[in-house]
């Protein structure tokens, strides 16, 4: 096994099995346990990208922590050594939460990401099974297929139309040819035809490959790149408020001048003093808690979307799915269930209906209600032959009962074929299958190739959509042989069985003599004879149906694409509640139409069908054009360009290819539409909560800046010193703040419409908000300080009280910002959450040590508070809450006023327009 890697490519394919020391029905499973075992898991090491003190040093080369530095050594050297080294201890404290939670963070979406992790199609003990890519051993005998990621280094065995994009490992982005002849030994990497690398991807065809080399021996190891970097916790949102903190250290700066110059030059302060009220300002203003309580309510969001079965794969997603206002989804799987089962076949003999549950291969065939023996009725025989040979799928008996191997609607041909009464593994060893053409949805159809002993003869089955492949035949076969088409009637048929909303499939075969063994696409010209339609029910998803109701209210429109009949895709749309009267296109209409054109049509459809891959990358760009945020479902590996286009590309986690999962921003674990809404409900939520945390946090920092400056007008002592001032921005604002990174949904969140995606995260209202609640926080502050003062209190006391009244309000205000419109005073708003609960009672507990326990009394500069003074401050939070309640209620007022007025402007208008036009 340990032969140089280059040599593998001029090998002949026994040579290579030999070597491999596997067969072409691939490993044992027990075999396959002990090379795993022997040679470790086929992954590479995670590269965690930069280096842990490049990403310490990003966290210390901030300038909000050189300002606090800066700080620190004024204190110092002004000879107030306790508070220098506060603030020191916060800025390492600060950064150490900072990486500590950003690695972790990171960590977790990795392990989240994983949950999708690539598996692979594997050859064992003569069965194909699907396993985790990690799983494979060298020895293993891979089964590709377009849209598959190579698993590991592969000598290849069987190619057919095979080709792979090599542009990871080579840079060449072409896709290349791939076959099984052996190359020059020295023939560089590009030019190994007959070799599959680990991390490419197979664009079209199919092929077999031994795998010769696994994890980190295989070429991707060597050149050690991961191609799925760990990604950074950088989001547009985060380098927002980024760009914004740099931009406000300037004004910082220039506030601090201007301060340290009105108290020295206006005010009479000594310079030690003036100096001390500039490092207090600098402290107040910065959120030190900020930065690190918005990745953490990211990171809760990712994790509450992953519990519900959409993974997160690009963080950025979070934010854009907030805003998403069309989704595209796919039909099969994704709307409908994706359990197949034929109800209906067409022959020449009539239309017979097919009974039975699910995948159970018992049941009859019955024309006008009555039973019929079909071992006589060759035209039910002819289809039902050819479905179960033009097949890729198997039917296994588990414990669970019955269950498809490969794609469910073939399955229900296989079922189909079995209560017809023919016998799965017989019927191809009669017929042994001699080449084929595999499924594409650009021609919609699939074609194998059998030989025919008895009648030397090979015979052609062809089975697709419909319309494609009634085209391709002139003839149609009856019991008594075969006769001209009559194309009308199988057209009527279809529409009858789509019109139900069954995917409807027809069957065809050719014959060919007996020479002939390979398949050309020419070949399926023409010249076939139609053997049947068959009808199948693929009922919709009843979590679907709730969840297009839920999309309709949040404002979001949803756009069904689907490779389905036109009409089958429009009775599905109405059983979905997609639209009552839903407007369809087809693939062709949107071929024949220029971009503008679409872009105005894409405005009122809601049913694409018969559309391919390709459609779709004009659809998204169609629908952005009108400034809609797109989310777009796929699973192919011509579906990628879409998904790429698309605001956020979902990708199918079970029947979605890996190329499809590598260029989407989402994976949905379970196919299913409803999880989408889940993720868009969630993105929401998580920005709600990220305003919250920011509407929470400001006004804390703006009302201790203001208190400040009002001092220093009146020339008087500091409200709240550097130290304690810190402790209310990084202590409590950080275990508080924390609570609303826990926030649940808002009620009413799916009530809105799509938030605009250039809104900026403080709205005109929320900035109101935080410069009246930071007025309020100021007075209460001031008043305090005054009131202490004006009683000859000690200075210290004085403090004590401005911090509890802080950290007051703030638990206050935490009640109230958790419903930013709504009134906060319910049953349910007042009893929070338990989060909300525990974070009240630390706070709490923290906040009297402050004031009672000795130790932090000489640290932070405080004093005991009386019984009364401490119902004083209490009171002063009630007060807060009380009056931004009734700010609220004033709002909501003025809001339904401005609601109502416009309504009666635009009835007056319309009962003018009426009266104009009856006079
Ligand atoms: P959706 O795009 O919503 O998943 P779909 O599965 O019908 O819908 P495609 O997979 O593009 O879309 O299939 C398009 C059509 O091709 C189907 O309606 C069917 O007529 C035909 N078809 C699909 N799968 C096969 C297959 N395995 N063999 C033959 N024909 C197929």
């Amino acid at each position: 096994m340990e032969k140089r890697q280059q040599s593998w490519h001029s090998m002949l394919n026994d040579e290579v099995l030999e070597t491999t020391s596997t067969s072409l029905e691939g490993l044992s499973t027990e075999e396959a346990a002990k090379r795993l075992e022997m040679h470790g898991r086929n992954c590479l090491p995670l590269n965690i990208g930069r280096a842990w003190y490049v990403r310490l040093w990003s966290h210390i080369n901030n300038m909000l922590i050189w300002i606090m530095l800066v700080s620190s050594i004024i204190a110092a050297l002004l000879g107030h050594e306790v508070d220098a080294i506060v603030i020191l201890a916060v800025i390492i404290v600060n950064t150490i939460i900072g990486y500590v939670q950003e690695g972790k963070a990171e960590k977790e979406l990795q392990s989240i990401r994983n949950i999708v992790a690539p598996r692979a199609s594997v050859r064992r003990n003569g069965k194909r099974f699907t396993v985790d890519a990690e799983e494979i051993v060298p020895g293993d005998l891979i089964v590709l297929e377009a849209g598959d990621r190579v698993p590991a280094d592969l000598r290849l065995v069987h190619a057919k139309s095979l080709r792979i994009q090599e542009a990871a490992l080579t840079g060449e982005s072409v896709p290349v040819e791939k076959s099984t002849d052996t190359v020059e030994e020295k023939s560089p990497l590009a030019e190994q035809s007959c070799m599959a690398f680990s991390g490419t991807f197979v664009t079209n065809g199919q092929g077999t490959g031994v795998a010769i080399a696994t994890g980190t021996s295989t070429e991707l190891g060597r050149i050690n790149t991961m191609l799925a970097n760990v990604e950074t916790l950088k989001t547009p949102l985060l380098q927002k408020m980024n760009k914004l903190a740099k931009q406000l250290t300037f004004m910082i700066l220039a506030v601090a001048v201007l301060l340290f110059g009105a108290a020295y030059f206006l005010r009479g302060y000594d310079i030690a003093d003036a100096f001390m009220i500039v490092v207090g300002f600098a402290v107040a203003v910065v959120p030190e808690g900020l930065p690190a309580v918005m990745t953490i309510t990211l990171a809760i969001g990712v994790y509450r979307m992953a519990k519900r079965q959409a993974i997160i794969r690009y963080l950025p997603a979070v934010e854009t799915l907030g805003s998403i206002s069309v989704i595209c989804s796919d039909k099969t799987g994704t709307l409908t269930r994706n359990e197949m089962m034929v109800q209906e076949i067409v022959t020449t003999a009539g239309k017979f209906t097919v009974t039975g549950t699910g995948y159970e291969p018992s049941g009859d065939f019955q024309q006008n209600e009555q039973t019929i023996h079909i071992k006589n009725e060759v035209t039910i025989q002819d289809l039902c032959r050819a479905a179960l040979l033009c097949n890729d799928a198997s039917l296994n008996h588990t414990a669970t009962g019955w269950q498809v191997v490969g794609d469910p609607m073939e399955g229900a041909l296989v079922v189909l074929a079995l209560k017809a009464g023919f016998e799965s593994a017989l019927l191809k060893i009669q017929f042994p299958y001699k080449d084929g053409i595999p499924f594409d949805a650009k021609y919609r159809f699939m074609a194998t190739l059998h030989h025919d002993p008895q009648n030397d003869k090979k015979l052609l089955f062809l089975k697709g959509a419909p319309e494609q492949v009634i085209a391709m035949c002139n003839t149609e076969n009856h019991n008594k042989g075969e006769q001209p088409i009559n194309t009308q009637h199988w057209l009527q048929y279809l529409e009858a069985l789509a019109a139900r909303g069954q995917r409807v499939l027809a069957l065809a075969t050719k014959t060919f003599d007996i020479n002939k063994n390979n398949l050309e696409f020419d070949d399926t010209k023409n010249g076939f004879t139609l053997l049947g339609l068959v009808g199948m029910i693929d009922p919709p998803r009843t979590e679907a149906i709730e969840a297009v109701r839920h999309c309709h209210t949040a404002g979001i429109r949803v756009v069904m694409i689907t490779g389905d009949h036109a009409i089958t895709a429009k009775a599905i749309a109405q059983q979905l509640g997609i639209s009552r009267d839903p407007k369809v296109l087809s693939g062709q209409e949107v071929d024949s139409m220029d971009d503008e054109m679409l872009r105005k049509a894409a405005k009122e459809i809601t049913v694409f069908a018969r559309t391919s891959p390709e459609h779709k990358l004009r659809l998204v760009r169609a629908l952005q054009a009108d400034a809609n945020v797109i989310a777009m479902t796929g699973d192919g590996v011509n579906d990628a360009p879409a998904l790429k286009q698309a605001d956020v590309g979902v990708a199918m986690g079970n029947k979605g290819t890996e190329v499809a999962k590598e260029a989407s921003e989402v994976v949905l674990a379970d196919d299913n539409f409803a999880s989408i809404t889940v993720a868009v409900q969630e993105g929401r939520t998580v920005y709600d909560n990220i305003r919250k945390v920011i509407a929470w946090t400001l006004p804390t920092n703006v009302g201790e800046v203001l208190a400040i400056i009002v001092a220093v007008m009146f020339a008087l002592p500091l409200p709240i010193t550097p130290v304690q001032t810190l402790w209310v921005n990084m202590v409590t604002s950080v275990a508080l703040g924390l609570v609303l990174a826990f926030e649940p949904t808002e009620p009413g969140t799916m009530q809105r419409p799509p938030r605009a995606k250039e809104e900026p995260i403080i709205s005109l209202f929320m900035l109101w908000r935080i410069i009246f609640v930071s007025i309020l926080f100021m007075l209460s502050a001031f008043g305090m300080f005054y009131y202490a003062i004006a009683r000859n209190m000690p200075v210290e006391v004085g403090h004590t009280l401005v911090v509890n009244v802080i950290v007051v309000l703030e638990i206050f205000y935490l009640f109230s910002v958790r419903y930013v419109y709504g009134t906060s005073l319910t049953l349910v708003g007042v009893l929070g959450t338990l989060p909300v609960l525990l974070g009240v009672i630390c706070i709490t507990l923290a906040q009297v040590a402050v004031t009672y326990i000795p130790f932090f009394n000489y640290v932070f500069g405080t004093r005991p508070l009386q019984f009364l003074d401490g119902i004083m401050v209490i009171g002063t939070g009630v007060l807060l809450l009380l009056i931004i309640e009734v700010e609220k209620k004033a709002f909501r007022l003025l809001r339904s006023f401005i609601l109502n007025s416009s309504r009666l402007v635009a009835l007056k208008e319309l009962y003018m327009r009426s009266n104009k036009r009856s006079s």
